[in-house]
């Protein structure tokens, strides 16, 4: 598999703005859902005409998620004797497949309900259309708390992911979509819960047997699609899109209430397509606007070793179109390699960018390390890129070129980079992202790291330097909201003195490699969480 990508390159730094109103997944927050959206009120009204029993048992109250594949109500439970009871309705997209509806509701009814793992109180059907039913857990949004948060708190989060991530891993199940807003945190409370397992899929021994089952369906799915092709010259167009549990594409209605996820999609749909240069003229154009800055350019292939048992495509021939606007007949007559892709391409492990074949439950832990580096940097989403090729270069401007390149050999891939980066001191990072001194900083670290208000820093950039106090009034500013300002009152607490151990667990979660990134269970043993009231 070969794509090739010019990829701008700026200074080491969180790859989106602090502050950045649009979530990572591009979600809006509650109150937007359920106040300043039209048509919720109507959506509600259809949700019962689709539903009908739902009216003898809900209340439904408001729209408090639009994920890519759901929408979920908060309801109150009417028939309940006692107190009112909260419960989240998640409505599935009628068009999801039924098996992967089928097994999301086993991972919730086996794994669910413990350790933080999100559980389940009943299933709704009528048609096509399925409402799971959910303790109602109410949390925050990680923008708005993100730089409020304590070090202590911080470590409560990260060790109450580990707990759930854990949990689902020994029954075998890869969630693929690691990320905040999967991961509800009601922060007073200090309740966590893992959700979500539209994307998941199985180990090869997994307990949850629907999942086998999953993966069987797709692989059908897509040796049929990769027989739908049509070519014409470089073009290359899908008849059909790729199916959930493979390359992830909303269908219509999300692509009109999700711009960025939109612009996200539209990049794939060319880039998907099941051959190795599918979006070349994306590719040129973004290195043509990027010719007078430093560009890296970043292009994936097996090696000979994978190329046997994981493509058609010839080990001894090697193609010289990289670089070049015209996609060689080598690069034409190679099969799509088939990997999946689930989950958001900023949390997305090297492995899966990559197309790496065999992935494990290693995928989780890096996508929790992504969010580990935005609690220890204060910027969210770290990572932002519409496509793999982009993440990947994000990637190495953090944890080096080289060790990418390195890394990705040991998972039969070759990486051929334009450009040598060298890896970054995580401590440095977080804490120039995070505009904190330090007081374990030495003297030479001192001199050479920017100051938090850094002008240089801020003009690459192209936004407000990060610091606590800036973010907050900007977002209070642009939001018109004061509450915010309160909610966001930056919490300096321990920042000053983050330990090594912090730095040394993400070290071991961002791990290139995923055969030996560190385990759930491995990570709830660290250091980092030894001796601490959690
Ligand atoms: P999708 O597959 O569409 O992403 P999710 O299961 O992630 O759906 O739900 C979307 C959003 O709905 C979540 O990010 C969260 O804000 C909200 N949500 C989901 N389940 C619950 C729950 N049990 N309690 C409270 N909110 C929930
Ligand atoms: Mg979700």
């Amino acid at each position: 598999m070969e794509a090739s990508l010019g990829v701008e390159m700026e200074e080491p730094k969180a790859f989106s703005p602090p502050g950045d109103r649009l979530r990572a997944d591009g979600s809006l927050k509650k109150h937007e859902l359920s106040v300043k959206l039209p048509g919720v009120k109507k959506d509600i009204e259809k949700l019962y005409e689709a539903v009908p029993q739902l009216g003898n048992v809900f209340k439904i109250k408001e729209k408090i998620g639009e994920g890519t594949f759901s929408s979920v109500y908060l309801a109150t439970a009417q028939l309940q004797v006692g107190p009112e009871e909260k419960i989240a309705l998640k409505h599935l997209i009628p068009t999801s497949h039924p098996v992967r509806i089928a097994a999301e509701l086993q991972c919730l009814t086996v794994a669910g309900g413990q350790d933080n793992v999100m559980g389940i109180k009943c299933c709704f059907r009528k048609n096509d259309h399925v409402v799971i039913a959910m303790p109602y857990l109410e949390h925050e949004s990680f923008l708005d708390i993100l730089n409020s948060l304590s070090v202590q708190e911080v470590r409560e989060y990260m060790f109450n992911l580990f707990r759930a991530l854990k949990r689902i891993h020994q029954f075998g199940i890869v969630h693929r979509d690691v990320k905040p807003s999967n991961f509800l945190y009601n922060r007073r409370l200090k309740k966590y819960a893992l959700v979500d397992f539209g994307l998941a899929q199985g180990t090869h021994d997994t307990k949850i047997d629907l999942l086998r089952l999953v993966q069987a369906e797709a692989q059908q799915e897509s040796s049929s699609q990769n027989k739908s092709h049509r070519i014409t010259g470089n073009k290359i167009s899908l008849s059909n899109p790729a199916p959930k549990g493979l390359d992830q594409q909303p269908t219509a209605k999300a692509v009109v209430k999700r711009p960025y996820t939109n612009a996200q999609v539209h990049t794939k749909q060319g880039k998907d397509g099941k051959l190795m240069k599918p979006s070349k003229t994306v590719d040129i154009l973004s290195r043509n606007l990027a010719t007078k800055k430093k560009v890296i350019s970043t292009k994936v292939m097996n090696t000979g070793v994978m190329r046997k048992t994981a493509s058609s495509c010839p080990a001894n021939q090697t193609c010289d179109c990289f670089g070049t606007d015209k996609v060689c007949s080598i690069c034409l007559s190679r099969r799509q390699q088939v990997a999946p892709r689930a989950g958001t391409p900023g949390f997305r492990a090297p492995e899966v960018l990559t197309k790496c074949p065999n992935q494990t439950t290693a995928i989780d832990m890096w996508s929790a390390g992504v969010i580990f580096l935005s609690l220890l940097s204060g910027r969210y989403p770290f990572y932002k890129a519409s496509d793999d090729l982009t993440a990947l270069a994000q990637i190495m401007t953090i944890r080096g070129s080289r060790e990418t390149i390195q890394a990705a050999k040991t998972f039969g891939k070759s990486i051929l980079c334009s450009k040598e980066v060298p890896a970054q001191d995580l401590r440095k990072l977080c804490e120039r992202l995070r505009g904190v001194d330090s007081k374990m900083s030495t003297a030479a670290d001192e001199k050479q790291r920017p100051g938090p208000a850094d002008p240089a820093l801020s003009e690459k950039t192209g936004h407000a330097a990060p610091r606590h106090s800036g973010s907050s009034l900007h977002r209070a500013g642009s939001s018109g909201c004061d509450s915010r300002l309160a909610k966001d009152t930056p919490n300096l607490e321990g920042w000053d003195e983050v330990p090594d151990e912090a730095y040394d667990l993400l070290d071991k979660l961002l791990d290139l490699n995923p055969a030996s990134r560190i385990t759930a269970e491995g990570a709830l043993l660290h250091p980092f969480f030894k001796d601490r009231n959690l």
